[in-house]
C-alpha cells in the first residue's frame, strides 16, 4: 500500500487540476444538474444515481424519456404522482432489470416520503441514528424506507420485484452500494462537481463510490489490496483518502473515476497514455521504473 505522504501531493494536483467541465457531460450528474430548484435536483438525483448501473448512455437514453415525462418539475411530478393516472406515462421504460412497474413503485414510494418528511433529506435525517458517527445505519434506513413503503399492490402476487429491490441495495448485504454512496457524493459534498445541498451531513461522513473504473484506479496507486469490490473495500479506500484529507476524503471520487473511464488510464503501463500522468510516481505498474 502506498504511504499517505506520497499521495498527498499527486492526489491533490489531480483533484485541483480535473478538467471537470469537459467530463460532465458523459456523468450521470449531469441529469440532476439540468435543474435549478434543489427539490427537483434532489429527486433527479436520486432516481439518476438509482438507475446509474451500466453505461452512462445506455441508462441515459432510458432515463431521458422518464424525464420527459415528469414534465418541468420532476419533484411536483411526483408529489402529485397518481399511479392510475400517471403510470402510464412510463409504458415504454425498459432498461435491465427494470420496468414501468419499478418506476411507479419509485414515485409512489417517494411520494409517501416526501409527505410524510418535507424532503429527502429529511428523510434520511430521519433515519440517522448519529449524525457524527458512520453513514451506514442512515444509509440503510434510507434504503429500506424505500423498500418498506407501501408499493406492494404494484406488483404481481403483492411481490416486490428484483427491479426495484436492485434500485436500492442494502448496506447489510455488505455491497459496495456505489449508487447510493455517489448520490450521497452529490447532495451532500459542497465544493465542485457537487451540489452541496444537504448541509445537515458532513462530508467527512461519505464513503467512496467504488465503481470498476475507480477500484482499478485505487488498486493500481496502493489505496486498496483487497479482491473483492464491496463495503469493506469502500471502507478501506476512504480511510486512506481521510488520511489525506479528512474533512472531504470522497473528492477525489470524480476525477480518480473519469481519468480511467476516458482512457487516460489504460490501467497497464503504457509510455504514451501514462506519459502526462500526474500518478505515475505512486503507480504500481510504474514501480522500479520511476527514474526511467
Ligand atoms: S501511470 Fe499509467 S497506469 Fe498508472 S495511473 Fe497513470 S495512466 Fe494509469
Amino acid at each position: 500500500m502506498t504511504s499517505a505522504g506520497a499521495l498527498r501531493e499527486p492526489l491533490e494536483r489531480l483533484y485541483r487540476e480535473f478538467d471537470y467541465g469537459a467530463r460532465l457531460a458523459r456523468d450521470a450528474i449531469e441529469f440532476p444538474l439540468r435543474y435549478v430548484a434543489p427539490d427537483d435536483r434532489e429527486i433527479v438525483a436520486l432516481l439518476t444515481a438509482c438507475l446509474a448501473y451500466g453505461r452512462v448512455d445506455l441508462f441515459g437514453r432510458a432515463l431521458e424519456g422518464v424525464l420527459a415525462a415528469m414534465g418541468p418539475s420532476p419533484a411536483a411530478f411526483v408529489r402529485d404522482f397518481d399511479s392510475r393516472r400517471d403510470g402510464v406515462k412510463f409504458e415504454r421504460f425498459i432498461y435491465r432489470f427494470n420496468r414501468p412497474r419499478d418506476l411507479v413503485a419509485f414515485c409512489v414510494a417517494a411520494r409517501d416520503l416526501l409527505a410524510r418528511h418535507g424532503s429527502l433529506e429529511k428523510c434520511f435525517a430521519a433515519g440517522d441514528p448519529d449524525p457524527s458517527g458512520p453513514i451506514g445505519p442512515a444509509l440503510e434506513r434510507f434504503a429500506r424506507a424505500f423498500l418498506e413503503a407501501d408499493v406492494r399492490d404494484l406488483f404481481p402476487r403483492r411481490r416486490i420485484s428484483r427491479g426495484y429491490r436492485h434500485l436500492f441495495p442494502l448496506p447489510s448485504a455488505g455491497g459496495p452500494c456505489k449508487r447510493l454512496h455517489l448520490f450521497l457524493r452529490w447532495m451532500v459534498r459542497r465544493e465542485r462537481p457537487d451540489f452541496g445541498l444537504w448541509a445537515s451531513i458532513a462530508p467527512a461522513r461519505l464513503l467512496m463510490p467504488i465503481d470498476t473504473h475507480v477500484e482499478n484506479m485505487c488498486r493500481s496507486i496502493g489505496l486498496t489490496r483487497r479482491r473483492s469490490r464491496n463495503w469493506k473495500m469502500s471502507q478501506e479506500i476512504t480511510a486512506r483518502l481521510a488520511l489525506l484529507d479528512p474533512a472531504d476524503p470522497v473528492k477525489y471520487d470524480f476525477a480518480l473515476c473519469h481519468t480511467r473511464m476516458s482512457g487516460d488510464c489504460r490501467d497497464r503501463r503504457d509510455a504514451v497514455v501514462c506519459a502526462p500522468c500526474g500518478l505515475r510516481a505512486v503507480c504500481r505498474h510504474w514501480r522500479g521504473r520511476r527514474r526511467t
